[in-house]
């Protein structure tokens, strides 16, 4: 693999990307900096989101131009003005030791602003599609010394309605320039644009077409249509330190759930059409900081959005077309990075899972709606970690030590700590203890389709879970190397906190719990066991899911904590704006 200096990036951009902390260049800046550098085709590069993409491009566009020309020499399009200003902003930190003026154009903002950037010679114009044609229209913009034209996620500037546009903008560039297009699936109208507007282009499939990213976890959760929002919020419950944007299918699904999330205490917010530009960017903002953990948001006003780190994507309702799906699940996982997406559906909506699968070559895994122990389980580490992490106010607290230091002496360290942690522990029990099953037991449906793997497999209890560093491919892989069985035989699997279950084929249970015998995992001897949890696997671990409905119902408030616990928000990075309401998280 070369470096980003063998890839022919010269030094003052170097020295800009190693400050931001690129080391390695991605797969995608692999292969199309040295290409483009040659400045000798136009270039067609298939690759998804979140990818390196804007560097893949950036670096040698900025290499190319021309820091002493003041015209406008380069354009980039992009489909949302979230995008846009990334993009911008991107070149800045790529050029920060260079010379070049940059400006962002796009709707929404202020035209004053941008004109007076464009007028002060700018020599990069990132833009998205509809500003540009009403500042070329009023004569503000000459795109008539433009050498290079990136349209970037250009299938998404499709969907937006865009393509007239598109035609416009170029019909205003000179015949003699460079058009380098970005797209993360190849429809025909791609295909269209490029016969049209590109010469003889250089073409590059990053990943295969239409696939979702490789280190994305596809999950799927089959319930009741009624306990669709309950189950939602025991996902969210059983991730506490969640960083996620629920998909909802109508602006007013995004905005209900979103509103309900709010009112059961979650840090929540809905991203829609219906709200203000204003709004939207406030929304947009605050997720960005952290200062939001879970948006809502319906697939358009969700385009382009590259916020690193997100952890899930949860799709409340499954798109209409598989390849939004693509968009949709690519949304986490980015730079690198893992991350999972969830869908919940109804037993009619089975099939569309099978669909989904085929169009991105990418498998699900049926899953568990969390119950009980596991939300508790997830909710106790998280309590634990926080301990660990909690800085102590030593000026404050010091009065005060003393006489709890003397309350508290007749206690053994390891009765003092399970005393302090039952405090919040206990609540959380007893608010889930009689929190129902929200799985459908397809096994027992006439419709078993796709769980019946899942019900002829014989249940194995394992010692091993995500404290342990697993999660479900980890332990699949895991699985087949002592066990020699494919992880892919392996139909089901439930990641844990400190323990999992693995669901294998019946016939090769005593092959499986045989070949574990004196298996020791990172000094831990490993148990397996046939069935559910053997008693005393930690902690009272055995499932307590599905302990009836009797009592208060959990349907409308499913909220084990909603706590005055002022201190929980793990996501604030900043200090609080005075109006953000302290939330359970
Ligand atoms: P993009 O696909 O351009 O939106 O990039 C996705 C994320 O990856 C952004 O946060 C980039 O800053 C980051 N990124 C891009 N290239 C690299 C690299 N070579 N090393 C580390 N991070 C990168």
């Amino acid at each position: 693999m070369s470096s980003f200096r063998e890839l022919g990036v010269g030094d003052r951009v170097l020295k800009a990307i190693e400050e931001i902390g690129f080391e390695t260049p991605t797969p995608v800046q692999q292969q199309a900096i040295p290409l483009l550098l040659q400045n000798q085709q136009d270039f067609l590069g298939l690759a998804q989101t979140g990818t390196g993409k804007t560097a893949a491009f950036g670096l040698p566009l900025l290499e190319l131009l021309d820091e002493n020309l003041h015209s406008v020499q380069a354009l980039v399009l992009a489909p949302t003005r979230e995008l846009c200003v990334q993009i911008s902003k991107d070149f800045e930190s790529f050029s920060k030791f260079m010379n070049f003026k940059i400006a962002a154009v796009y709707g929404g903002a202020s035209m004053e602003k941008q004109i007076r950037e464009i007028k002060g010679g700018a020599q990069i114009i990132t833009a998205t599609p509809g500003r540009l044609i009403d500042l070329i229209e009023r004569k503000v913009i000459n795109l008539k010394s433009i050498r290079f034209v990136v349209l970037d996620e250009a299938d998404e500037m499709l969907n937006m309605g865009f393509q007239d546009d598109i035609e416009e903008i170029l019909s205003h560039t000179p015949g003699e320039k460079r058009v380098w297009l970005f797209s993360a699936t190849m429809p025909v109208e791609i295909r269209r644009i490029a016969d049209r507007y590109m010469q003889n282009p250089h073409e590059l499939t990053i990943g295969r077409r239409n696939e979702a990213a490789q280190n994305i976890e596809h999950h799927y959760y089959i319930v009741n249509e009624r306990d669709r929002y309950a189950a939602l919020k025991r996902i969210l419950d059983a991730a506490p330190e969640i960083f996620a944007i629920v998909f909802a299918r109508t602006k007013h699904d995004a905005q209900k759930i979103a509103e309900n999330l709010i009112k059961d205490g979650y840090n929540a917010d809905s991203l829609h059409g219906d709200l203000s530009q204003q709004q939207r960017d406030k929304v947009m903002s605050r997720f960005r900081s952290r200062l939001l953990q879970i948006l809502v948001a319906t697939d358009v006003a969700a385009r382009g959005i590259d916020v690193d780190d997100v952890t899930h994507v949860i799709q409340y309702h499954l798109p209409d077309e598989a390849e939004s799906y693509a968009h949709r699940s690519g949304r986490t996982a980015r730079a690198g990075k893992s991350g999972i997406s969830a869908v919940l559906v109804n037993r009619q909506e089975m099939g569309k899972i099978r669909q989904i699968e085929k169009k991105i070559n990418a498998k699900f895994h049926l899953s568990k709606v969390p119950g009980a122990v596991e939300v508790c389980e997830q909710q106790l580490m998280k309590l634990i970690k926080k301990i660990k992490d909690v800085k102590v106010n030593e000026a404050g607290i010091a009065k005060y030590l003393p006489s709890v230091m003397d309350e508290l002496a007749m206690l053994e360290k390891e009765e003092l700590i399970t005393r302090m942690v039952s405090i919040e522990f206990n609540r959380f029990l007893d608010y889930y203890r009689h929190a129902p099953d929200l799985n459908v037991d397809i096994a027992h449906s006439d419709k078993a389709g796709a769980g019946k793997n899942y019900a002829d497999g014989a249940k194995v209890f394992i010692n091993l879970g995500s404290m342990d560093g697993f999660n479900d491919s980890s332990m699949r892989k895991y699985a087949e190397e002592v066990s020699g069985i494919k992880a892919d035989e392996i139909s089901h699997v439930i990641i844990k906190g400190v323990y999992s279950f693995l669901h294998i084929p019946v016939q090769k249970l005593p092959l499986f719990i045989e070949s574990f015998t004196g298996e020791v995992y990172k000094g831990r001897k490993v148990r397996v066991d046939s069935g559910n949890a053997p008693s005393g696997a930690g902690g009272g671990r055995g499932r307590r899911e599905g302990g009836g409905n009797k009592g208060r119902s959990f349907r409308q408030d499913d909220r084990p904590f909603r706590s005055s616990r002022q201190d929980d928000r793990p996501f604030r990075s900043s200090k609080p704006g005075k109006k953000e309401k302290m939330k359970r998280w």
